[in-house]
């Protein structure tokens, strides 16, 4: 999410006639889109800011932080940090345009007014780039104990799926061939129109009939994220199925294993619920991958609720996994409740499941050893400047032999064997 909104970002500084710079020595702005989901991503932050700070003693610049860090702390940030001179919060992003006036001109905005609601930024793309994020929905009214999400993004809200579409159409006329619909829950995805309320599967089905009656084929991937386990359903299962623009892959977050802590986590799904909707994926959904975020050392965690963690992603037969452990957001729940795990032993339970997810990747990795895939070219190969890299539906990477003239087409390859977590491959015609 944070990418797409930098990107809405550069839309609105490229309009304005603001040129990005290679050394930030020279630049007149900084600006800095902040992550509050973890205390390293805040801690980051921070280092960075305090290097632009050094860096303004010796010449004078506009310094402006957003993002959710922005909307947590809000004027905290400048009385922590003074060389800040804008912060601004997911709710103020609409009063970007005048904040970067105000730049230019050398004046001082001294208030940013508030928005109601959240307001979508038009998906954007670099010119010559084949891949984009396009959010459909905002927000999340979940409150998982541990998540700092809800307080700095604020409640769910959809998007009209006519904008959806039409954007959609755009990015396919500019040469986009792949998608990822965003939403901090896509799942979660409602609006009310004439006749009923569009759900997330009655959207994706939308969104397969637009394309194919515009018949380009210029878009031919569309992934999405993140879906929840609680909304998640067969309908959307099917609908995956049903089209062949629906990457084969589906990023069902779990973030734990054992009953007891999804129960504190007030994730509201059961281990057994969970594994019953990833079978049911894979029975109605011929070759698709899972993947999951998981996160260790919540609260009270104990020895038995890290194996079942271990047991549920060896069930699941994750592709891969996002992997983190709890760090306490002041404002959460979890924060201050009881039985805190130890640093030390939160990152030896950590470092299992990544040992864990190692094995799991790779094994269902080697199991397709032989076989043939199609593949979107993302880049050259970065250690050989006459092979590619390309990404399969399943979110696999792939290096095989071609000019550099392949980057953004789709190419089909057979996959000849593995180094690391990245397949060999030759093309077929
Ligand atoms: S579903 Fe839970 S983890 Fe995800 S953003 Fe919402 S509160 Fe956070």
């Amino acid at each position: 999410m944070n990418k797409a909104e930098s990107a809405a970002l550069e839309l609105l500084l490229a309009e304005r006639g603001w040129k990005p710079v290679a050394d930030p020595e020279l630049a007149d702005l900084v600006l800095i889109n902040t992550c509050s989901v973890r205390i390293t991503a805040e801690n980051r932050a921070w280092g960075r800011i305090a290097l632009y700070a050094a860096l303004k003693k010796r010449r004078p610049f506009a310094l402006v932080v957003t993002g959710c860090m922005a909307e947590r702390l809000k004027h905290d940030m400048r009385a922590t940090q003074p060389a800040i001179d804008y912060v601004v919060g997911t709710f103020q992003k609409q009063a970007f345009g005048l904040v970067l006036d105000a730049v230019a001109a050398g004046k001082r905005l001294e208030e940013i007014e508030e928005s109601p609601v959240y307001e979508f930024a038009s998906s954007y793309h670099e010119p010559g780039a084949f891949r984009s994020f396009l959010p459909i929905m905002h927000g999340c009214e979940n409150f998982c104990t541990y998540c700092i999400v809800p307080y700095v993004r604020g409640k769910e809200v959809s998007r009209d799926p006519a904008t959806i579409l039409s954007e959609l159409g755009e990015l396919e006329e500019r040469g986009i061939r792949e998608v990822t619909l965003l939403g901090q829950n896509v799942s979660s995805y409602r609006w009310k129109e004439e006749g009923g309320e569009l759900d997330f599967p009655a959207l994706l089905e939308r969104i397969a009939g637009f394309l194919e009656g515009r018949g380009k084929g210029g878009i031919r991937w569309i992934r999405f994220l993140t879906s929840h386990p609680k909304d998640f359903d067969r309908r959307t299962m099917d609908v995956i199925a049903s089209s062949p623009v629906f990457c084969r892959h589906v990023h069902l977050v779990a973030q734990h294993g054992s009953n007891r802590v999804l129960k504190a986590m007030n994730r509201k799904y059961t281990r057994e619920s969970y594994l019953s909707l990833v079978d049911e994926l894979k029975a109605r959904v011929p070759g698709v991958t899972v993947s999951s975020d998981i996160l260790m050392g919540f609260p009270g965690e104990t020895e038995n609720d890290v194996e079942d963690t271990l047991d549920l992603m060896r069930r699941a037969g994750y592709v891969y996994s996002y992997t983190y452990h709890y760090n306490p957001r002041a404002g959460t729940p979890a924060a201050t409740m009881p039985d805190q795990v130890a640093d030390a032993v939160k990152k030896q339970r950590l470092a299992r499941v990544i040992g864990l997810q190692r094995e799991l990747s790779r094994d269902s990795m080697k199991a397709l050893v032989g076989g043939e895939v199609e593949v979107l070219v993302e880049d050259v190969s970065k250690k050989r400047a006459d092979e590619l890299l390309g990404r399969t539906q399943q979110d696999m990477m792939v290096v095989f032999p071609g000019p550099s003239s392949r980057v953004g087409s789709f190419a089909r390859v057979r996959l000849t064997g593995l180094r690391g977590n990245t397949f060999r491959a030759v093309e077929v015609p």
